[in-house]
């Protein structure tokens, strides 16, 4: 199979936060991966903003070294890497004062396509945001990145939703969730509404549950600060893990068009059921022989913050009235896998008897590591013995089926950043989308804390605490193993 690599416009990419730790992780060898595949054009400019006093060249030796050490395989493309750190420029600007302004614009061309990769902490969209169209950086065309956490309940996402659009209309905002750059959540939606197989089983008469687990093996690192006043809630259920509930849940589109798509996922939103309390579990990491307690990687001996989460959800709509759905997330869990397992219900009728036992067909979608689909089909198991069945998979492994060319697939980032330079808003979220989102969450974290509810204590390396297994147990039904 031969891979398309469709080249994009010229442009120029402005990222402030150009130096910062999601710039050198992440977006930095991204772009270089895309200049290499051949899909950035040679007139492609990535442009650093921040308020280090640093030369160019200083900038284009700080992306080198990004380079190499996030993607030292890629790196070894020197020539390319050479010719890439060409197109890499860096102007020292302050968000928040009038310094180094004028001189982006000075080096901002016209008649290209600009954006603006807003790599900064939030509190500072706003002032970015305002600077663009003060100094006349930005016009109609032009389009803006900005990450997460984009608020940290309704009220906050309101004001930045609101200070972004005094400035820019909807369709120049890309709200990034990197789990929507994911092949396989692109391929979620060419599997339902690309094949008749699914799509007719794809509701509460055919579907017993659904599960979706985002589980970490690393605890809060260096982000503690940040993460105690986040928790699991905010950090991953209320972006991520909505987002792949959206996707798995929502009606087909009339078609595959950016507001087409967002609104049956904003449809799904609105239809959730407010959590009850007995339907949520939240967690906190204990210390293990090798590694600290989640208090004392925050430092906050009486920290109340959740490091994991698990919850029944539903949606109350024709599709899904009666199918639960089962979200879990934790750091400091079993293993670091990304699934999603859509559970379908017994055959009405065992013509093999009882001792045949029960079989379910399951088709999983891996996110990570290894993004694939499996079926769980029952088949007779092989050899003489009488009629005794078994559940295989059919496997679908990218790196398998599509050989050498899985490797070549972009990661989120990369796909992300080209979509923004298409204009192409289809994997990013909507304003109405996450205030939706943070409407639905914001009852569920003001209930903890109203109730002064305490995370239970869970071992490093487990699958969480013991009451999300309970969570399962008492529906008459399991979480799935975590594993790699
Ligand atoms: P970081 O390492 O702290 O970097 C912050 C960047 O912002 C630096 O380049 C800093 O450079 C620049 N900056 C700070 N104040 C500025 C100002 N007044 N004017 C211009 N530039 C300024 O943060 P990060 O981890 O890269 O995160 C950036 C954003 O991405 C945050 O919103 C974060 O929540 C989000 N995010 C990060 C990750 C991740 O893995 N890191 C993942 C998801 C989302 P100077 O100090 O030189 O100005």
């Amino acid at each position: 199979m031969v891979s398309r690599v469709i080249p994009v416009d010229s442009f120029d990419l402005v990222i402030f936060g150009g130096t910062g730790d999601l710039a050198r992780r992440k977006i930095l060898p991204g772009l270089f991966r895309r200049y290499a595949s051949g899909q950035m054009p040679d007139e492609g400019r990535i442009i650093g903003a921040a308020r280090s006093d640093m030369t160019c060249d200083e900038f284009r030796t700080m992306v080198k070294e990004a380079v190499e050490e996030f993607d030292p395989k890629s790196a070894k493309d020197t020539e390319n890497l050479s010719k890439f750190l060409d197109r890499v420029f860096y102007v020292a600007v302050d968000a928040k004062g009038d310094g180094g302004w004028k001189e982006l614009g000075e080096l901002l061309r016209p008649d290209m396509i600009r954006a603006f990769y807003f790599s900064v902490a939030p509190s500072l969209f706003g002032a970015i945001a305002e600077r663009l169209k003060t100094f006349d950086l930005a016009d109609d065309d032009s389009r803006i990145v900005v990450e997460k956490p984009f608020g940290k309940d309704l009220e906050t996402a309101r004001a930045l939703n609101r200070s972004l659009a005094e400035h820019f209309l909807e369709s120049q905002i890309y709200r990034i969730d990197h789990y929507l750059g994911k092949e396989t959540v692109q391929n979620l939606m060419a599997v339902r509404f690309g094949n008749m197989l699914f799509e007719p089983l794809w509701n509460s008469q055919y579907v017993d549950h659904i599960q979706i687990t985002v589980a970490e093996t690393v605890g809060v690192g260096g982000r503690g600060g940040y993460y105690d006043t986040s928790g699991a809630m905010r950090d991953m259920v209320q972006n991520h893990l909505m987002q792949l509930l959206c996707l798995i849940a929502m009606e087909p589109p009339a078609k595959f068009d950016p507001d087409a798509v967002r609104d049956e996922k904003l449809k799904v939103i609105r239809a959730l059921d407010p959590v009850e309390p007995h339907h949520i579990v939240r967690g906190q990491y204990a210390a293990s022989d090798k590694t600290a307690s989640y208090r004392e990687d925050v430092e906050n001996p009486r920290s109340f913050t959740e490091s994991f989460v698990a919850m029944r959800c539903a949606i109350s709509n024709w599709r899904w009235a009666g199918t639960p759905f089962y979200l879990r997330t934790g750091k400091r869990l079993k293993a670091r896998t990304s699934e999603i397992a859509v559970v379908f219900k017994d055959a009405p009728h065992s013509i093999f008897g009882a001792e045949a036992g029960v079989h379910r067909n399951v088709l999983s979608i891996r996110l990570q590591p290894n993004e694939g689909m499996t079926l769980g089909v029952t088949i007779k198991e092989p050899g003489p013995g009488g009629m005794r069945l078994v559940d295989v998979p059919l496997d679908m492994s990218f790196a398998e089926a599509l050989g050498p060319d899985a490797e070549e697939v972009p990661d989120a980032y990369e796909r992300l950043i080209m979509d923004v330079i298409r204009g192409n808003q289809t994997l990013f979220m909507r304003g109405d989308e996450v205030e939706a989102a943070w409407a639905w969450t914001d009852p569920i974290i003001n209930g903890w804390s109203n109730r002064n509810d305490v995370p239970k204590p869970y071992d490093t390396g487990s699958a969480g605490p013991d009451d999300a297994l309970m969570l399962m147990h008492r529906d008459g039904r399991r979480w799935r193993e975590i594993k790699e």
